[in-house]
């Protein structure tokens, strides 16, 4: 009970900060370098350029990867994962990690909260069944009927609506409840108690089923927008529109190249002559671009603190490491 008295407020906390800073936190803010300054390989465009967000207030707000405008909130997300409707915010990559112990803390805190109630609920469901039973209408209607062990599932839904019927029965014989802070709320059989704790067990699983599919999510460094593409792809082969660019002093050798384009400042001046060559390729939908081993892309996420600060963050943008067999891919070797 003591440990559950300290999770409820735990869990609270983290809640509340995920839900925070809907219409602020990760709004990327970074000055936009110039493509021909760039030296490693980076995400950008079919035309090596970088792309630019032009919805909402963003104002042509850059867009580093991973960024993704998320509509609901009318604001760009740096390390866009998905918009959660729980919380009514989005899931960012900065944010995992509190998410993740958001999801932990609701997968042990409902059980063990629930753990009281379970002798509770089987002395009703007990004395459901014994008046359902016993009574003339629900036995008519219901336990001598031969569809009861096919209807509602088979054979377990016969026992579930027979429970059912027994609240039924046993509404008529309920004292009148004097108030809702009345302990008669929970030492009278009712259905109530049944649909609190099936309620309990829904949301468990899906806490367990979403800690394992948002853990596995980080250690292959792909956030659901990404598993939802991957998803909806008809083969292995199926191109986004997302590229990445070997930049020309990154590509000693580029034979092998299929796609070359030929980049273009876009400075007046210079737009007939192109004075260098960026390379750019296109990303296959089942390639985890920034995958770099699953202790690696485990270690970055735990590493961020586990509140942001909720501001967006300033300064100069480092481009995030590319897994090294995909670059390997797009040189040619
Ligand atoms: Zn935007
Ligand atoms: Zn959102």
């Amino acid at each position: 009970m003591a440990v559950t008295g300290l999770l409820f407020p735990c869990l609270a906390i983290v809640y509340l900060q995920t839900c925070s800073g809907r219409a602020t936190h990760s709004v990327p803010n970074y000055t936009a370098p110039e493509p021909q300054s760039i030296t490693e390989p980076y995400e950008c465009r079919s035309d090596a350029s970088l792309d630019f967000c032009v919805k909402d207030n963003c104002k042509m707000r850059w867009k580093p990867p991973g960024t993704h405008h998320c509509s609901t909130c009318g604001v760009c997300r740096l390390g866009f994962d998905h918009h959660c409707p729980w919380l009514g915010n989005c899931v960012t990559t900065g944010r995992l990690k509190a998410f993740l112990a958001l999801l932990a803390l609701t997968s042990v805190t409902v059980p063990l909260a629930s753990l009281p109630l379970l002798p509770i609920l089987r002395t009703h469901v007990i004395a459901a069944l014994a008046a359902s039973h016993a009574d003339p209408w629900a036995t008519a209607v219901w336990w001598n009927r031969p569809y009861s062990w096919i209807f509602c599932g088979g054979p377990p839904g016969r026992w579930v609506v027979g429970t059912l019927l027994g609240f039924r029965v046993l509404r008529e014989q309920r004292i009148p409840e004097p108030s809702w802070l009345s302990g008669s709320l929970v030492t009278q059989p009712h259905a109530r108690m049944v649909i609190l704790v099936g309620a309990a067990t829904l949301l468990w699983l899906f806490a367990v089923a979403m800690t394992i599919v948002v853990a596995v999510g980080v250690t292959r460094s792909q956030t659901t927008l990404d598993s939802a593409c991957t998803r909806s792809g008809n083969t292995a082969r199926t191109i986004t529109n997302r590229f990445v660019c070997i930049p020309y002093s990154d590509t000693p050798d580029s034979f092998g190249s299929t796609s070359a384009v030929q980049w273009t400042p876009a400075t007046p001046g210079d737009r007939h002559e192109p004075h260098n060559t960026h390379r750019t390729h296109p990303i296959l939908i089942t390639e985890r671009v920034y995958d770099l081993g699953w202790r690696e892309n485990w270690r970055r996420v735990m590493a961020q603190p586990l509140f942001d600060h909720g501001m967006p963050c300033q300064g100069v943008y480092k481009w995030p490491k590319m897994n090294p067999t995909v670059i390997r891919r797009m040189k040619g070797y």
